[in-house]
């Protein structure tokens, strides 16, 4: 197997990865950079045209402005674009389709093994920063049909809906705002939530009254306090908190409840991971885990997050924690804390 030196070996070409692989180069630290997709990949299979709710200066890189051409936040083509930018601006050099599929220590260094298609190479290396996200596979339901073909965990194209009946399940902003794009494309959309109502603190303020009118004129037919117990090719059936069974005509089901992290990497590499959401620990000031030469960066640091609170936008400041730590700098001041985050 061949075998390449280097400093630091990023992992993940999401937005802080990317960020992180210029704060790099600007500094003239080595580093080999791998993500297992394309570039952006979780944003990648948003629906088209989805848009940001962080606003474009907080989702920015690296200094570079995100313009969009009517001022309004950015779509998922338009991110992904700027991703691309970004990426040839700086020259940066990123490995796509090259998982990581080992990480041992040897010594005060560590050999990263990774996996593209023309074959297994390691990588010898100071330090690893894991930049790996935290929506890698989609939270299941655990109910007979789950993966029956008309089910899906993911919202694509809206078009596929087009006079079709869809069941969506889920009660936050990706179940509301994917029932809403269905129902304008012309579906016939149900939504079945486990609690009583949408809770309005959750809900983005744009989506929850135009959500909210259509069920109350049943346009959108609503079943609270509702759980999924079967799907079949032709319906749904759910059970009421009250005990009360029904069943709901469907074509399609998309199950919009939400992903978790794939620990796999996290926990080869030693990382302790605790509490309910299985957060990495880490040192919040230079963003090192408790595997001493390992930096976990981005969205990976909430874990599985339960109520979201690390995003995109409050995650930029990882990138100087962990270089001022590679470089034995102080860590930078905290920035002063987002008023309101959007996202
Ligand atoms: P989420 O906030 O984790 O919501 C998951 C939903 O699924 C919740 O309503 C939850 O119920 C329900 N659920 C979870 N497990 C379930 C189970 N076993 N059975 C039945 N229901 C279950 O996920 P999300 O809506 O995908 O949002 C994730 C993040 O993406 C958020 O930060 C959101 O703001 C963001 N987002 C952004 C955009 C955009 O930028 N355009 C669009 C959509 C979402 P409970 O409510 O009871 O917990």
């Amino acid at each position: 197997m061949s075998e390449s030196k280097t400093d630091i070996v990023v992992v993940g070409a999401g937005p802080i990865g990317v960020e992180l692989a210029v704060a790099l180069k600007r500094k003239a630290i080595e580093y080999l950079h791998f993500d297992a997709k394309q570039v952006g990949y979780t944003i990648s299979w948003f629906p088209p045209q989805t848009r940001f709710f962080s606003s474009n200066e907080r989702i920015a890189l690296a200094g570079v402005p995100l313009q969009t051409p009517d001022q309004s936040k950015a779509t998922r083509e338009e991110y992904l674009a700027y991703l691309r930018s970004v990426v040839l601006q700086f020259d940066l050099k990123i490995e796509t389709y090259c998982p990581v599929v080992g990480i041992e220590r040897v010594g005060k260094e560590f050999l990263v093994t990774i996996e593209p298609a023309t074959g297994r190479r390691r990588v010898r290396c100071k330090h690893i920063a894991l930049c790996t996200g935290g929506t890698d596979k989609p939270r299941r339901l655990n109910v007979a049909g789950e993966d029956l073909p008309h089910v899906s965990h993911y919202f694509r194209d809206p078009h596929t809906y087009f006079q079709k009946r869809l069941l969506v399940v889920g009660g936050k902003n990706s179940a509301v705002e994917t029932a809403l794009r269905c129902h304008q494309v012309g579906a016939k959309v149900s939504l079945i939530y486990r609690r009583s109502q949408l809770d309005p603190k959750s809900i983005k303020y744009w989506l929850l009254p135009e959500i909210n009118g259509l069920i109350q004129e049943k346009r959108i037919e609503a079943y609270f306090e509702s759980q999924v117990v079967e799907i079949t090719p032709s319906e749904v059936r759910l059970q009421r908190s009250d005990g009360k069974v029904g069943a709901v005509a469907a074509d399609f089901v998309l199950l919009q409840i939400g992903y978790g992290q794939d620990t796999t990497l996290l926990e080869l590499a030693g990382i302790e991971l605790s509490g309910p959401c299985r957060t990495p620990s880490f040192d919040p000031n230079t963003m090192e885990t408790n595997v001493p030469g390992i930096y976990v960066a981005g969205t990976a640091v909430g874990g599985t997050q339960e109520k979201y609170r690390v995003f995109i936008e409050n995650c930029h400041v990882h990138v100087d924690r962990i270089v001022n730590s590679i470089i034995g700098a102080t860590p930078p001041p905290a920035p002063a804390p987002l008023v309101a985050p959007e996202s």
